[in-house]
């Protein structure tokens, strides 16, 4: 919501839902650039390094977006005629755990919103935000009202959970990259998640988590459509993320290519192949409180081998330092090598788990591309290949056609 007059759309479509028959709770974010605003002004006051009590400082400023934005569309709900009442996550309450800036959900309290659709009014509940056991306010972490809305959804069981942002669906890829990228109609929350995780931002990855545990069907759609387009094709736009033995599931092998350019590689080269060097290698990175993603070993050659991991690339240099430090020579490893100009891209598809043979293809369609493999990872649903980054446009563009994306699949 950019403005009072984008407010005023959303409200119109609300209106149009209610005389629908249907009831609604609304859970807005805050306005456009509205958190980076406050959390902006926030940075100006504080030092470089923000001690752990700021971080409940910096939730207290951030939860106001959302204050304003439900207030706004109550009333402009009102404005439509429209009984409607808004709440801040702690009047609901929204509860949640006490880590500030990225808290998680634990219990929403239905009482009173159900009361309230019972007596005819739209709820507008905040989004992003929530309360701790101390009654401190919370946010859940940027795009959080994306888990807020899931988690509503899921406390009053409703039929489905509509999420309007700035695209219009789920897409094969990004249409950046490939412009016969293809809005999928159906993902299953499995491939979701997958592909949330590699790097397509279109939703919040806890959303979808908590959609796939308590069974929220989700549709995304977008919100520029016009508020008065026909109530049954808005109902149908947008992509449905939905369960793998959902009848509407499209039955591709592979739904979409996800790809993250931040990554970077470290190799600790020439370690001693025995028990316990991985843990010494990781372990010290994880004390760092640094992810870990790919992890590669290769087969020893007189007792030593390499031994390669990613993490992102902000972490990159801190990563290094560590293994040069200390850790590397400790291990009696010749060399800590790195590069942080890698990607990782990756097919995902719940298909892959009763075909045989798509990896295969993958390989080939890079090699075809004279691009070189330099890590592989799987799992059931997907295969990630890191490679040099700057191959990422043709590599994604290259398996997007091998496998077809551009087209629906046959029913
Ligand atoms: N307003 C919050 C943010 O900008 C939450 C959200 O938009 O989902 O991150
Ligand atoms: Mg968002």
């Amino acid at each position: 919501m950019g403005s009072t007059e984008r407010i005023r759309n959303v409200a119109k479509r609300v209106a149009k839902w209610v005389r629908a028959g249907h009831q609604l709770v609304v859970v807005p974010s805050a306005m456009s650039g509205e958190t980076n605003r406050l959390l902006g002004l926030a940075k100006e006051l504080s030092p470089d390094k923000p001690s752990a009590q700021s971080f409940r400082e910096l939730d207290q400023i951030a939860a106001t977006g959302e204050q304003v934005s439900v207030g706004l569309l109550s009333l402009a709900l009102m404005a439509e005629g429209l009984e409607a009442v808004s709440y801040a996550g702690w009047q609901v309450p929204i509860r949640t755990d006490s880590s500030f800036t990225k808290a998680r959900i634990q219990a929403i309290d239905d009482v009173r919103v159900r009361a309230d659709l019972a007596a005819g009014k739209v709820v507008v509940i905040t989004g992003f935000q929530g309360v701790d056991e101390q009654g401190n306010i919370t946010t859940l972490g940027r795009g959080g009202s994306d888990t807020s809305a899931v988690a509503v959804a899921a406390a009053m069981k409703a039929d489905e959970c509509l999420i309007y942002t700035d695209v219009d669906g789920v897409y094969t890829t990004d249409p950046r990259i490939v412009p016969e990228a293809r809005r999928l109609q159906t993902v299953s929350f499995e491939e979701m998640l997958e592909m949330a995780s590699l790097g397509s931002k279109v939703l919040q990855i806890r959303s979808v988590e908590f959609a796939g545990k308590y069974r929220v069907p989700l549709r995304v759609l977008s919100s520029f459509t016009p508020w008065d387009i026909d109530l049954a094709e808005e109902a149908s736009s947008g992509t449905l993320i939905t369960f793998e033995e959902d009848e509407k599931m499209e039955q591709a092998v592979v739904s979409g290519i996800a790809f993250t350019r931040d990554e970077a590689k470290i190799t600790v080269v020439g370690v001693p192949d025995r028990p316990g060097i991985a843990y010494q290698i990781l372990g010290a990175i994880a004390e760092a409180n640094i992810d870990v993603d790919v992890i590669v070993q290769n087969v020893s050659h007189g007792g030593r081998t390499d031994f390669s991991f990613t993490v992102n690339r902000n972490d990159y240099a801190r990563a290094l330092d560590i293994l040069k430090g200390g850790v590397g020579p400790a291990t009696g490893a010749a060399e800590v090598t790195g590069d942080p100009r890698i990607c990782k891209v990756s097919i995902v598809g719940i298909g892959m788990r009763s075909h045989v043979g798509v990896a295969a293809k993958m390989f080939r369609t890079l090699s075809e591309e004279g691009i070189n493999i330099q890590m592989v990872t799987t799992s059931e649903i997907k295969t990630s290949v890191v490679i040099d980054e700057k191959y990422m446009e043709l590599a994604v563009r290259a398996l997007h056609k091998a496998f077809d994306l551009e087209q629906a699949p046959a029913a």
